[in-house]
């Protein structure tokens, strides 16, 4: 196999024994491919963070709910949030237990609470009326409840997830109708949670938005934990030398913070933060082939089998995914085009990687899209009739398994057969 552009992977040794050429042709592509260590070694660096007995990492599953991975981050002994009962459902075939997870539901109904409280499960309640349905149907439970602290944080508006112009949380005014609320329904708020947005690389807002979260966490007598939420940013932008997020700094300031507040609340209750992108999307790579290369008007296309069905986050959200080149056999012409590459979705705007330069892509060629883990297969769809992917994990021995089959035709018909 001859490496045309691997700056990232061969630096990660991502692909260990195997090749991407040889996982291409033994499964097929569009491919997720995911390797075990960097998962692990990525949940390792998040339960450390913070040097507090009662810190918990609960991984925001929605970013990859792959059945294995989840299985692993139980293995690592994280916890999960849970954003639905398909979540709920996943995560407890995976085998984490009713206590480790936390459903952070947004305009649920009734029937979805009860999937969580029946399995012993705390909700999150993120509104007013929502608290008042949730009271109606459970009265003398515990709950807890998402704020909103007016501010928020974000790469795109898509993902700011506070502040006054989103959907999320009861903003910290609405308190006393809070407490009135409770008081109605003999309710225990048992946990404050927040979510300012995704992909910071910088601390300062994060840690910044710790202390609305613990300020109206002093208004609780009976917590039993104060969560900050997720949004750990990663290097998106790595062969250009973009730095991670300083982890240590981080956690540093955010001790400081705990300790601060545990000192005033005068008794120690559990922190939990809430990682999703920051877990899962380094250990996620999608493997397409190049079918075609054409110029178009002055720009030149690179057609691969991956469209946006498969990888949503460029058009949905602008984001850059690094792209790296493998070839079967044949020598490399280092000299650079400007390419844009797309994939074979019936709409304009499939656009995978706009205006990049790269060593000369030819048909047949493999190319890798990087840190694709998070936000990535979750998101995939059947549009246009397309297969969902399969996905691949190379284990720490560097051996591949098939951790989900591609779809099949059947599987588009599945659900006509009424
Ligand atoms: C999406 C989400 C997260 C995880 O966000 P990341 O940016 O992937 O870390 C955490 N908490 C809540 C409530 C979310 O909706």
């Amino acid at each position: 196999m001859t490496k045309v552009h691997t700056p990232v992977t061969d630096k990660m040794d991502f692909f260990k024994e195997s090749t991407p050429v040889q996982l291409a042709e033994k499964y097929g592509t569009p491919l997720y491919v995911y390797n075990e260590n960097i998962l692990r070694e990525r949940c390792r660096e998040m339960k450390g963070l913070v040097d507090y007995k009662n810190f918990s990492v609960n991984y925001s599953a929605k970013a990859n709910s792959n059945l294995e991975l989840l299985k692993i981050v139980n293995e690592e002994g994280l916890s999960v949030d849970a954003m639905s009962p398909g979540e709920i459902h996943a995560e407890l075939a995976a085998g984490f237990t009713a206590d480790r997870i936390l459903y952070i539901s947004n305009n649920v109904s009734a029937d979805e609470m009860r999937f969580a409280v029946d399995r012993g499960i705390m909700v999150s309640i993120d509104s007013l009326s929502q608290l008042d349905l949730y009271g109606r149907n459970f009265p003398g439970t515990k709950v807890a409840l998402r704020f909103n602290p007016g501010v928020g944080a974000g790469h795109h508006e898509k993902v700011v997830t506070a502040g006054k112009k989103t959907k999320f949380g009861i903003a910290p005014e609405m308190m006393s109708q809070v407490k009135e609320i409770v008081k109605k329904h003999d309710l225990t708020v048992a946990g404050v949670n927040q979510h300012i947005g995704s992909l910071f690389m910088e601390s300062d807002a994060y840690v910044k938005s710790t202390d609305s979260i613990l300020s109206i966490a002093s208004n609780f007598e009976s917590l039993e934990f104060v969560d900050f939420g997720g949004g750990f940013g990663i290097p998106y932008r790595k062969s250009e030398g973009q730095k991670r997020l300083d982890l240590s700094e981080t956690g540093r300031l955010l001790k400081q913070n705990i300790d601060r507040f545990i000192k005033a609340y005068g008794r120690e209750i559990k922190i939990k933060i809430e990682p999703g992108r920051y877990i899962a999307a380094e250990c996620g790579i999608i493997l397409g082939r190049v079918h075609s290369v054409k110029e178009n008007y002055g720009s030149r296309y690179i057609g691969t089998d991956i469209g946006f069905n498969v990888l949503k986050r460029p058009v949905m959200y602008d984001s850059h995914h690094e792209i790296e080149i493998f070839r079967e056999k044949g020598s490399v012409d280092i000299s650079k085009d400007c390419v844009k590459i797309v994939g074979n979705i019936c709409e304009t705007g499939d656009i995978l990687a706009n205006d990049r330069e790269l060593p000369k892509i030819v048909e047949d060629d493999i190319i890798a899209v990087l840190d694709a883990g998070a936000y990535g297969f979750c998101m995939s769809s059947n549009y246009n009739n397309r297969l969902k992917p399969a996905e691949v994990l190379i284990s720490p021995d560097g051996s591949d398994k098939l951790i989900r089959r591609r779809d099949t035709l059947e599987d588009l018909m599945r659900n006509f057969e009424l």
